[in-house]
């Protein structure tokens, strides 16, 4: 393509938005619209489609979406579904045998074929990441005796009378004795291979002793601490604490799925009177039965790729256009504005709008014709937890990190933000970070409305999925208007809130920050000293 037709497009695309003016007066040179070379019209953002994605995915049905939830399972079948229409290829992780990446030939892997011994796999499995993810999980109520020095066995309710302070899979371990310590040095003293301690030194204080090299081979396998008060609800079987990456966590002793492995310590806080007792040195036996397993949680990253047209070298380079699909689930009567009649946190602006635009360019740039370099799709999940698609994404990367040119990420583009309206009254998306690379600058530069993220103290640009990708220095930034979402992370959170004029004019915006890297024409950069991730 020649060098001005990317701001042809972008005229021909901002024109009936009422930012062609801005276009034209910004790009000197850029040519008016409707020249007799100029492409076939584009594909644009198709409002009607946005709100179709957004009233599925947001829909009572998927319940919120939570991570590991048939919802957020729904959700990412649908998405696949929605990329395998378009005619983008699957680039998931559960076929074997896949070309390599980068290479020169457009060709699709045959389905269900050397998977493994695994199921044939639906025509949509194959743009399916699946992450390793454990969930832990009470079998039964923890159960927890204590003796006190008069030998009386005191039977204790988890969650009334003690808690369990989330750490590894511990296996039941009968009764122990327990040694008192109120110093670092006591401590040293009374550890011994399988006693356990009380301790009564603040938590941070006495975790620090506890991660002693002195006590390596001698670490208690139980910590009684005393405790302020109970939840006042009793624990019963269900899941605990939440969904994390599988695998080994430092100082805990792993949280292997499906297994019971042992920790290091399994900390527990005694209320009330045997909490006194507790620090007055009167606690002398415990038998703890934990009840407790980790189990592997099924959830994925969907992932598919629209192969660039240009030289194998540009071909090589891709754009990573990201969203989350996941939101956090259904709520507890009288949390988030649940009832009886609706619990669902449906997430319609987070982050099925986001969802929405990156299927809408997905959509726009497969009409075609299609972009030098390649343009990477993932809906990651569990971004609600910490970011565990993201970071997923960036740990077994779908495409090679050092040819991933930028990361797009899309969230919460469904109302208009009142901070960056302009004089037309319309509202501008912001880049989360814009000062910090080049990106920003040559949007605005191409004419493109983007604006400063208008509430730097808030830290977006380290709240949303870019941030993993930053992490291994790719340039990455949020679009957004999320700020003022009055609905956020409520039930009340529906596809009807939405404004799908606005959320098109968005998209509109990220299809020309799309167009402009994927045509190998804005190679953005850090600026230097970037990316600072700490607060
Ligand atoms: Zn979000």
């Amino acid at each position: 393509m020649p060098r001005a037709s990317i701001h042809t497009l972008l005229a021909l695309a901002l024109a009936p938005l009422g930012w062609a003016p801005l276009l034209s007066a910004q790009v000197p040179g850029a040519p008016p619209a409707g020249l007799a070379e100029a492409p076939a019209e584009p594909a644009r953002v198709d409002p009607a489609l946005l709100e179709r994605t957004v009233r599925y995915l947001a829909s009572d049905e998927l319940e919120g979406r939570l991570l590991g939830s048939a919802g957020s399972r729904a959700a990412a079948m649908y998405l696949a579904a929605e990329l395998e229409k378009l005619g983008l290829e699957p680039l998931g992780g559960e076929i074997s045998g896949r070309e390599p990446l980068g290479g020169e030939s457009g060709g699709r892997e045959p389905l269900g074929g050397e998977s493994g011994g695994r199921e044939p796999l639906g025509a949509e499995d194959s743009y399916l990441a699946p992450l390793a993810l454990v969930q832990r999980r009470f079998t039964a109520a923890p159960t927890l005796r204590v003796k006190t020095r008069d030998g009386t066995w005191h039977t204790l309710v988890a969650g009334v009378d003690f808690a369990v302070v989330p750490s590894g899979v511990p296996a039941a371990l009968g009764e122990l004795e327990v040694r008192t310590a109120a110093t670092e040095e006591d401590l040293k003293q009374v550890a011994a291979a399988g006693v356990a301690i009380a301790l009564s030194a603040p938590p941070a204080r006495s975790r620090r002793w506890l991660e002693a090299p002195e006590l390596a081979e001698r670490r208690p396998p139980v910590v009684l601490v005393p405790g302020n008060r109970g939840s006042g609800r009793a624990i019963e079987a269900g899941p605990f604490g939440s969904i994390t990456k599988a695998g080994p966590k430092p100082g805990t002793g792993g949280d292997v799925a499906g297994g019971t492995e042992s920790p290091a310590s399994v900390r527990l806080s005694l209320h009330g009177e045997l909490a006194e007792r507790l620090a007055a040195g009167e606690v002398v036996g415990v038998d703890f039965v934990p009840n407790l397993v980790s189990e592997p949680v099924d959830d994925s990253n969907v992932i598919g790729l629209l192969r660039g047209a240009g030289p194998p070298e540009r071909a090589a380079e891709a754009i990573v256009v990201s969203a989350h699909r996941d939101h956090i689930g259904l709520q507890a009567v009288g949390r988030a504005g649940a009832t009886e009649e609706d619990r669902v946190a449906n997430g319609a602006d987070d982050d099925a709008s986001g969802c929405a635009v990156a299927l809408e360019l997905a959509r726009c740039l497969a009409a075609g014709p299609r972009p030098a370099r390649s343009v990477v799709f993932v809906f990651v999940t569990g971004e609600e937890a910490g970011m565990l698609g993201s970071r997923a994404y960036v740990d077994a990367p779908a495409w090679p990190i050092e040819r991933t040119i930028a990361n797009l990420n899309l969230e919460m583009l469904g109302m208009p933000d009142p901070l960056t309206k302009g004089e037309d009254g319309v509202s501008r998306p912001w880049l989360t970070g814009f000062e910090r690379s080049t990106l920003g600058e040559a949007l605005v530069a191409l004419g493109l409305p983007v604006a400063v993220d208008p509430r730097p103290k808030l830290n977006f640009f380290t709240r949303s999925d870019n941030v993993s990708f930053a992490a291994v220095g790719i340039v990455a930034h949020t679009l957004s208007t999320g700020g003022e979402n009055p609905n956020y992370h409520q039930v009340r959170d529906e596809w009807d809130t939405l404004d799908y004029a606005h959320m098109a004019r968005c998209g509109e915006v990220a299809l020309g920050a799309l167009r402009a890297m994927a045509s190998g024409e804005l190679t953005p950069k850090w600026h230097a000293g970037e990316p600072r991730l700490g607060r």
